[in-house]
């Protein structure tokens, strides 16, 4: 069990700004994410689109916008060395339980185990947990060799290099995985085999992605299969083949060692709607002087929320994940005195910056 001043419960934009203002106030938080990444919808809904409306920053993408984030919050999510993982940042949690406890905060457990005590909460879930879409074949979901996420992990071989691995898919997902597993930097990381599991041969994705596919594919670097793949042969827990039903009414066996299944993500309010605070059309109502829920010491920040005049835009989520931070802080401590600090000038946020002189 893990005791902390705060939980956020989501690490997309408004979740890892949550972090950061919490800890300008001195709240230590834990932050847990479903997605084995940061970035919320930045990171798996459009990480290359450009973003043109945060206040001072003219032009960045989803991706850029999360990786300043995380620099922006690193004071405040130490990790053991540079490329490590931050210590209070679980990825790849789904909470599924929030209970209050009887002498005050909550307690919450994820679907993995985990449970965190917090004296206050913040729900900065978005649309929901990211789940991704998959195959509905019998024995998929068990089977060991089929993937959803790209291997991000550093110092770490890719479960496919040197064998066959399908990418499934005809969207941006799926080429803009194709093109990165099959450019890898690292030889060693890539595929003998890739290729690519369309229904038919066009695909919907940006052109330039689109064109960089073809031209892999031209090389003979991507071998495209046309086709829905109707049943999958699962021996030892592994997926060994798919039958394929092609365009000519034909059935084929096509055999792989990995199945990459990329066909986006779907965000499921799930859990949340069983934790007893008032939501209206599946969204959590705040206050807006506070941005708490129905239960006190519980709030809500960014898409998740609802109130009147409420527009889904990142600056709003900051805005709301700023004020929630304040009155958190002053809620938890209610003796300390509450004064308005600011980063350019107060050697205490230095001091919690790690940028005291
Ligand atoms: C295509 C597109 C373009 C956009 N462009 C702009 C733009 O130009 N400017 C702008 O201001 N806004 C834009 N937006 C909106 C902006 O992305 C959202 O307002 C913002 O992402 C909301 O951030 P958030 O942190 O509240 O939620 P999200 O980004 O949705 O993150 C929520 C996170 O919580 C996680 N989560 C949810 N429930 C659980 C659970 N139970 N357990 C564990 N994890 C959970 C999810 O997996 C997710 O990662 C755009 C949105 C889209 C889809």
């Amino acid at each position: 069990m893990i005791h902390t001043d705060a939980l956020v419960i989501g690490a997309g934009p408004v979740g890892l700004f949550q972090v950061f203002q919490l800890g300008l106030l001195g709240l230590k938080a834990e932050i847990i994410d479903v997605l084995p990444q940061a970035g919320g919808q930045c990171i798996a809904l459009y990480p290359d689109k450009p973003i043109y409306d945060i206040p001072g920053v003219p032009l960045c993408t989803g991706r850029e916008l999360t990786q300043q984030l995380l620099v922006q919050a690193m004071p405040f999510m130490p990790a053991d060395a540079p490329d490590a993982p931050s210590r209070n940042l679980h990825l790849g949690h789904m909470v599924s339980e929030l209970r209050a406890c009887a002498d005050g905060g909550f307690q919450i457990e994820t679907d993995k185990g985990l449970l965190i005590q917090a004296r206050a909460v913040f729900i900065a879930a978005g649309a929901g947990a990211f789940v991704p879409r998959t195959l509905n074949l019998p024995g998929l979901a068990e089977a060991g060799n089929v993937h959803h996420f790209l291997h991000e992990a550093s110092g770490t071989t890719a479960p496919w290099a040197g064998q066959h691995l399908i990418i499934h898919g005809g969207g941006d997902e799926a080429l803009s995985a194709a093109l990165s597993i099959a450019r890898h930097p690292d030889l060693a990381q890539r595929p003998a085999r890739l290729s690519l599991l369309h229904r038919r041969d066009q695909f919907q994705a940006e052109a330039d992605l689109d064109a960089a596919v073809r031209d892999l594919m031209a090389a003979g670097e991507i071998n495209l299969i046309v086709g829905m793949p109707t049943e999958a042969t699962v021996d030892d827990g592994l997926v060994t083949s798919l039958q394929i039903l092609g365009t000519d009414g034909q059935t084929r066996s096509q055999p792989l060692d990995h199945l990459l299944i990329r066909l986006g993500m779907s965000p499921k309010l799930g859990p949340l709607s069983n934790w007893g605070m008032a939501l209206e059309r599946k969204q959590v109502a705040v206050n807006t002087a506070s941005f708490e829920s129905s239960i006190p010491g519980l709030y809500a920040v960014g898409d998740i929320n609802v109130y009147p005049g409420k527009k889904r835009l990142l600056l709003c989520g900051f805005h709301e994940a700023t004020l929630a931070a304040h009155h958190a802080a002053a809620a938890l401590n209610p003796d300390a005195p509450q004064h308005l600090l600011y980063t350019t000038t107060s050697p205490l946020l230095h001091q919690r910056l790690g940028v005291a002189k």
